[in-house]
């Protein structure tokens, strides 16, 4: 059994995906195809977003409009600790500090935390608050009825992380169209994913689109050789968007399997373990199906157990980022958010993706409540 199945997606897009990639083989435009132009006005359409750029990479995503933030060290961007690195480091790469906020019984943001922790910084007095990066971890929105407010309130800026949310929705609004710029991965493992690196950045803001895709190429200007700022490479590969563009003909279809998927599970285990909240208002991607083992001990027992069965059982995350060497190195060894702490002790995800059969789920459920 694999956790993520993309063989069995791929038998529904294969003569898509060999045609369109034979395709760029012979038109040879293999970077800035017409492929990408076509995949940032879907996209676009999708979340309903005036703009979206294409990049090469989630994290890319997140530090392209960083970047375009123009952030000094003393800046202050507000990120939860319990997700991918990436959410944090992108923050480094553009040169500002990330503090890091605890999450709630969601997995998500705390409201709370948030704002003890800008009242704290503006106390302190060392750092400005300048912006938010809220992480719609394992396919749920964060909290934007709240988060959106306390951003207006300080005049921070809000990027939000969908990376693990596109496809999801919040009051039926898409992530990837929340906040002022929102950063999306089609990492292979994503609810919406390529068959190798890339990304995508979503705003309605003209002028930061228009400097987000600068920095995507250099920080070009008008003439391509007239360098107007610093940038990167940070274009996305034109076969990678033929991919893309195969499997969101077949997104939606997903996603309701997904929802589907995560009925089942929630079926069979709710009685057994803390299952994940849910709220009709919010949509949910489904990116990851988590569960809370009671604590560290019988989570040990259940991923040793489910592998014996041959189920592949993942742990996101096992460390919360300011508990990671590379930000102990930084200076964050003080920090206490106790609620990420403990979530990373006892989390455990199940086998995730459309193509989970009734069968598959019910093999998985009977084998996970016969370990505790
Ligand atoms: C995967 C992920 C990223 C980074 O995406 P890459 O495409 O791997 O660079 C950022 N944030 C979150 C929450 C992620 O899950």
């Amino acid at each position: 059994m694999d956790f993520i199945d993309l063989g069995r997606q791929y038998q529904l897009i294969k003569d898509k995906v060999d045609a369109g990639i034979q395709h760029v083989i012979d038109s040879r435009h293999f970077i800035m195809g017409p492929e990408i132009a076509e995949l940032e006005k879907r996209l676009a359409v999708f979340t309903g977003r005036k703009y979206c750029l294409t990049c090469g990479s989630g994290t890319e995503a997140l530090q392209i409009p960083l970047m375009a933030y123009e952030l000094q060290k003393t800046d202050a961007v507000f990120v939860p600790s319990f997700t991918f690195f990436a959410s944090a480091e992108s923050v480094n790469l553009a040169g500002a500090t990330p503090v890091f906020v605890d999450i709630d019984s969601t997995f998500n943001m705390s409201i709370e935390s948030l704002e003890k922790e800008i009242a704290r910084v503006l106390e302190e007095g060392k750092l400005t608050p300048r912006g938010i990066i809220p992480v719609d971890l394992f396919g749920r929105s964060a909290n934007y009825d709240a988060i959106l407010p306390i951003a207006e309130k300080y005049g921070l800026f809000v990027l939000e992380d969908a990376a693990q949310g596109f496809g999801g929705s919040l009051h039926g609004k898409r992530n990837g169209a929340f906040g002022d710029v929102s950063a999306t991965s089609f990492f292979p493992a994503k609810p919406l994913g390529c068959y190798g690196d890339g990304g995508a950045i979503f705003t309605d803001d003209e002028a930061l689109y228009n400097k987000m895709k600068s920095i995507r190429v250099h920080g070009m200007g008008s003439d391509r050789y007239d360098n107007i700022r610093m940038g990167m490479n940070g274009r996305m590969d034109t076969m990678q968007a033929v991919v893309v563009l195969a499997k969101l003909d077949i997104f939606e279809d997903e996603l309701k399997a997904r929802q589907e998927v995560a009925a089942w599970y929630t079926e069979e285990l709710a009685d057994s373990f803390v299952v994940p909240e849910t709220d009709p208002e919010y949509f949910s991607a489904w990116a990851q199906y988590t569960l809370r083992a009671k604590n560290a001990e019988e989570r040990a027992k259940i991923i040793e157990g489910m592998k014996e069965k041959g189920i592949p059982v993942m742990i996101y995350y096992p460390i919360p980022l300011h508990e990671q060497t590379a930000y102990k190195n930084l200076g964050y060894g003080d920090v206490k958010l106790p609620y990420c702490s403990q979530a990373a002790k006892e989390v455990f995800s199940l086998p995730m993706h459309p193509y989970l059969k009734r069968e598959e789920v019910r093999y998985i459920c009977e084998t996970l409540k016969s370990l505790i």
